[in-house]
């Protein structure tokens, strides 16, 4: 496309006062806006990138949040609660459906190598079948919580380049705190030893923890951060506790207000700038996207924060049992009861039943800012999402109430502190937010 796009008045919204302000004959080069809006949406054309398959409900742990509402693995319930050879090989099939040319499968749980034999299996079986009919790309990556993991699934993990999502809340105090082990010992001390076996076995970088941010180590970001940093890894993702499965038995006593964690998020970001001014390479993982999106026309592929949302389109998880559902919290509001978000099961349905669904049709419509009324003409529109079932749980409706929801009040005041300190535009800082979105060292993208 060529061209200039006249128009006679645009509405924007000031940085500043978040006053709309009218600007008369805008005048713009469509192709370089077409080519902007084109990267930006880009994770519109790999439906379905992200595909998680939980392998069992079962878990060696009870963590207090437990957002999949774990079950033990030593019950008739527990053992029940496994996905079954017959159910996996159809998963697999439909995950080989998906239009993406490369994919990503994410084992999940409970504890997903406690279902050992099918995950063997599945790994197997799909490789096998795209080979011969997909040919498509595909990594494999296993969240594991690292209190059980012998060397010969270490080996399989290394023969088929399986990487491991794992968990880390802090210190071994405040690990402990929350992360409980169902036989009673010190579930960072199993972590800390599998750790250093899988580092052995499948190199340094193969495990990537995240911490759940809750009461227990909110005041104690700093020392997480250390923590993660004292431990090898080269950063941290800042990620709150969410209100699904035990988490919200207990919500009173584990959450806290989102201002509380916006002034926690200054702070430690503070204190992870001034760590990579003393020469540590750590990221912010949270910042870098938002930095990525703020800065750059790239999109993201993070499907938690879209626009529409990847409820479906970006992600799908697939239950023990076959069933399908657009997120992980639509799967953990079902473990509780409500089955709204339903889109089909691999035994039952094709594929264009499942994805050519009306509910995934309403939840991507009612994920686009720019028909939503505030987000519209809010100015962090371009980088912000929509989490359309954490809405519905809040208050019954997939639209929600955005600008009184904690999920607005939380992206606004990271947005306006990241703004701030691109505006303070200090060399110091920028060379730190530029060598997170481009990986390379501080010293390497010097202003
Ligand atoms: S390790 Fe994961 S699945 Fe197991 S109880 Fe803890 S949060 Fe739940
Ligand atoms: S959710 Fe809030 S911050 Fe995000 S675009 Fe909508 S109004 Fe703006």
């Amino acid at each position: 496309m060529a061209g200039r796009l006249k128009t006679n008045t645009a509405i924007f919204q000031d940085l500043e006062s978040k006053q709309l302000v009218a600007i008369e004959d805008v005048d713009l080069p469509i192709h370089l806006t077409a080519v902007k809006l084109r990267s930006r949406k880009a994770f519109l054309k790999e439906f379905t990138s992200l595909h998680m398959v939980v392998l069992t409900a079962a878990c060696n742990c009870r963590c207090r949040y437990c957002q999949a509402s774990s079950l033990p693995p030593d019950t008739p319930e527990g053992q029940a609660m496994h996905m079954s050879k017959k159910t996996a090989a159809n998963v697999a099939k439909l995950i080989l459906q998906t239009p993406a040319p490369s994919i990503k499968i994410e084992f999940q749980g409970g504890e997903p190598t406690l279902n050992r034999e099918t995950l063997v299996y599945f790994v197997k079986l799909i490789e096998k079948l795209n080979r011969k009919q997909s040919g498509k790309h595909i990594e494999f990556i296993v969240c594991s919580n690292l209190v059980y993991i012998d060397d010969e699934l270490l080996s399989f993990f290394k023969q088929h380049d399986i990487a491991v999502s794992t968990s880390l809340d802090g210190p071994r105090q405040v690990h402990d705190q929350n992360r409980i082990c169902r036989n009673g010992a010190s579930g960072y001390d199993l972590f800390y030893r599998h750790l250093l076996r899988a580092r052995e076995l499948l190199g340094h970088d193969s495990c990537s923890p995240l911490p759940t941010i809750t009461r227990a180590n909110l005041d104690r970001l700093r020392e997480v951060v250390d923590e993660y940093n004292r431990l090898g890894f080269s950063g941290i993702f800042l990620r709150p506790i969410n209100p699904y499965g035990f988490a919200r038995e207990e919500w009173q006593t584990l959450s806290f207000p989102v201002e509380e964690f916006v002034a926690a998020y200054k702070d430690t970001l503070d204190h992870i700038i001034r760590l990579n001014l003393s020469g540590v390479y750590f990221v912010e993982y949270y910042t870098q996207l938002l930095l990525t999106r703020i800065l750059t026309p790239f999109s993201t592929g993070f499907v938690d924060l879209q626009s529409p949302s990847g409820a479906g389109i970006s992600g799908v998880i697939y239950d023990t049992n076959g069933d399908v559902y657009p997120t992980d919290e639509a799967r953990m509001l079902a473990r509780t009861g409500d089955r709204s978000f339903l889109l089909g099961n691999a035994h039952k349905h094709t594929y264009e039943q499942i994805f050519d669904n009306r509910l995934i049709r309403s939840l991507s419509e009612a994920s686009i800012l720019d028909c939503l009324p505030e987000c519209l003409t809010c100015v962090y529109n371009p980088y912000c999402g929509a989490d359309p079932v954490r809405y519905y749980m809040e208050c019954g409706d997939i639209r929600g109430f955005r600008p009184f929801s904690d999920f607005c009040k939380k992206h606004e005041a990271l947005f306006d502190h990241l703004f701030s300190l691109i505006a303070e535009n200090s060399p110091d800082v920028m060379n730190v937010f530029w060598s997170w979105i481009t990986g390379a060292r501080i010293e390497e993208v010097s202003i």
